[in-house]
């Protein structure tokens, strides 16, 4: 099916013009960063309000950045990623694809790992409309992957909706009825959002196109219930999906009451393409039940309607509709002649959705391809989106190889394993995001620090533990230059970022071949260290020299018979 599953349009927006509350944001310390984030939380949030406002607020805030796009940053970005969202289902989408895989590009280039994740959403979506499920399922899962737990239970509801819609698409009903469910428990007392309705609407749908009655009902019914309990009215797209479901289940009447508002002055505020889609599905239900007048009544406005907004796709649905009736009231040359008109509409819709699918799709290919073909491409894969850094699959294959050519001959190595302290404590206090902005800074710092001796390499081994590895490099000067890199993160101005509280890092030391010339052995040695370094106090270094004198410290006051060291760190903890 072309086009994406209906969602739920909330027909009266003046009810929710004033701005939400932002309840699921709380401001930790007073920045200016924090100002923005809640700003931009709040824009984000009005999407699933009222999409022409938060389209409006979107535009006015880039607007204030004025035109230097480098400056936009992540905040413009994340900006802009909402105005696709919005435009790819009003306009021609292929502007967006390509705008939108660009923004991603750049995130995955700078550790953005919030705006990833939305540019995927959007880029499910998009896959989704040009019905390559497959593409839309990863982008989806990628969506999901890179949300973190502390974002905005509204903002992980959505991206468990994209990934339920890809799977319902994908015909994986059982996973995307669990997401589905995930998806509403994460909003069940968000009262402002539409979101709760558009789950239900998509499970009601996702199930009906299944053929599964029974559950697409309950679905219905849930939605029914919620309206009720919440003093809202349905939204025209919902009515349709609705109606649909009762008319399977052969409840007529309850259909039509579902959809006799399309008639209604009240709703002509609703979008156009959900009245009319409703109007179809209502001359479906009289035609069913032979009121072939009150048929021919609602195709003449469905008609007007679709003609008066270019609803190419809902005028096609009419002629066919028309020959239908015409065929009911046993007018057989009007309906031959309907029928003509339908197929010929038909055949133009096809090739107009045809060029437009194949439109994003090109879209896709170009920027997917032309940033395949680019050297940075491969190189992505090999780094960790939050930090820039080398990630542990570039460690794997990097410390190996080094490693062999040490073994052939080479110059010695030296390794530091490097692991915050008490960095559970940042984000106790403070909060995750504060957490993210001290991994990147050290990231930063690392880089730095790798600059200084050629082809040293820094990577992100997995949460706050990172690996520094120096070729080339003897005990001294490694040494020297793990100890100075300590230092500069104790005296780094952490301030911005953590206010009151330090930012330290213990770290512990291999040398290859004096420890061993696998990576295995190399990498556990310098762990054992590490484990030193905490237990003696943090904000310290330790390598086999100072393992060495405590060694022969301890064995001084007779306090602990050391073993070797490789044997593990309990042997070394007194
Ligand atoms: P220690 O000095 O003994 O190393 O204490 P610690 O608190 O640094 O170590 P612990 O292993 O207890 O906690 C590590 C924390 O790092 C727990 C985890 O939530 C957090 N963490 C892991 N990955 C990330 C991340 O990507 N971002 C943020 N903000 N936190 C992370
Ligand atoms: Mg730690
Ligand atoms: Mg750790």
């Amino acid at each position: 099916m072309f086009g994406p599953l209906p969602e739920w349009n909330p027909t009266d927006s003046s009810q929710f013009a004033l701005l939400a509350p932002v309840r699921e944001q709380v401001a930790v310390v007073g920045t200016d960063q924090d100002a923005v984030g809640i700003r931009l939380a709040s824009v984000e949030r009005r999407f699933w309000i009222d999409r022409d406002d938060a389209l409006k607020l979107a535009q006015d805030w880039l607007a204030e950045f004025g035109e230097a796009e480098a400056e936009y940053g992540a905040t413009g970005r994340r900006l802009q990623v909402l105005i696709a969202a919005v435009s790819i289902h009003r306009a021609d989408p292929s502007q967006s694809a390509i705008d939108v895989q660009q923004i991603l590009a750049w995130a995955q280039q700078h550790g953005e790992i919030a705006l990833q994740s939305r540019c995927h959403d959007v880029l499910g979506s998009l896959f989704e409309m040009v019905g390559d499920p497959v593409a839309a399922l990863e982008h989806a899962v990628a969506a999901n992957d890179l949300l973190s737990e502390s974002e905005a239970p509204l903002m992980r509801a959505a991206a468990r909706k994209c990934l339920a819609d890809a799977l319902g698409s994908a015909g994986s009903l059982d996973e995307a009825r669990r997401r589905y469910d995930d998806a509403l428990r994460l909003v069940i007392d968000d009262p402002d959002t539409n979101i709760r309705y558009i789950i239900l609407n998509n499970l009601a749908f996702t199930e009906h196109l299944a053929h599964n009655n029974d559950e697409a009902l309950e679905a219905v019914e849930r939605l029914v219930g919620l309206s009720q309990l919440s003093d809202r009215e349905i939204g025209m797209s919902a009515r349709d999906t609705i109606a649909r479901v009762y008319m399977a289940a052969g409840r007529l009447d309850e259909a039509e009451t579902m959809l006799l508002p399309a008639l209604d002055s009240v709703f002509s505020d609703a979008h156009p393409d959900s009245s009319a889609a409703a109007l179809v599905a209502l001359s479906e239900l009289y035609r069913e039940q032979g009121r072939l007048g009150k048929a021919q009544t609602v195709i003449d406005r469905c008609r007007d309607l679709a003609h008066r907004n270019g609803l190419n796709r809902r005028t096609t649905e009419v002629a066919r509709e028309q020959a239908e009736v015409h065929a009911a009231n046993s007018d057989y040359r009007a309906a031959f002649e309907a029928f003509r008109d339908f197929h010929e509409k038909f055949e133009a819709l096809g090739a107009s959705e045809n060029e437009a699918r194949g439109r994003i799709l090109e879209a896709m290919f170009q920027t997917a391809e032309s940033r395949r073909e680019s050297e940075r491409y491969r190189e992505l894969a090999e780094r960790d989106p939050l930090t820039g850094l080398h990630n542990r699959r570039f460690v794997d294959e990097h410390l190996g190889s080094a490693l062999m050519s040490l073994r052939e001959g080479g110059l010695p190595l030296a390794i530091a394993m490097i692991d915050l302290d008490h960095f559970k404590r940042i984000n106790d206090t403070l909060s995750h995001e504060v957490g993210d902005e001290v991994l990147r800074a050290l990231g930063r710092i690392l880089i730095d620090a790798a600059k200084a001796v050629p082809d040293a390499i820094a990577a992100r081994l997995g949460g706050e533990e990172f690996l520094l590895i120096l070729p080339a490099t003897d005990a001294d000067t490694a040494h020297a230059n793990f100890e100075g890199l300590c230092r500069t993160i104790a005296d780094f101005d952490w301030a911005p970022i953590t206010h009151t509280l330090p930012v330290t890092a213990s770290i512990g030391v291999a040398l290859a071949p004096d420890d061993g010339s696998q990576s295995s052995d190399l990498l556990r040695a310098a762990d054992v260290r590490l484990y030193v370094a905490k237990r003696d106090g943090r904000n310290r270094v330790v390598h086999s020299a100072i393992i060495a004198r405590s060694v022969a410290e301890s064995a001084e006051r007779n306090l602990v018979t050391v073993g070797p060291l490789a044997a593990g760190p309990m042997e070394i903890v007194a």
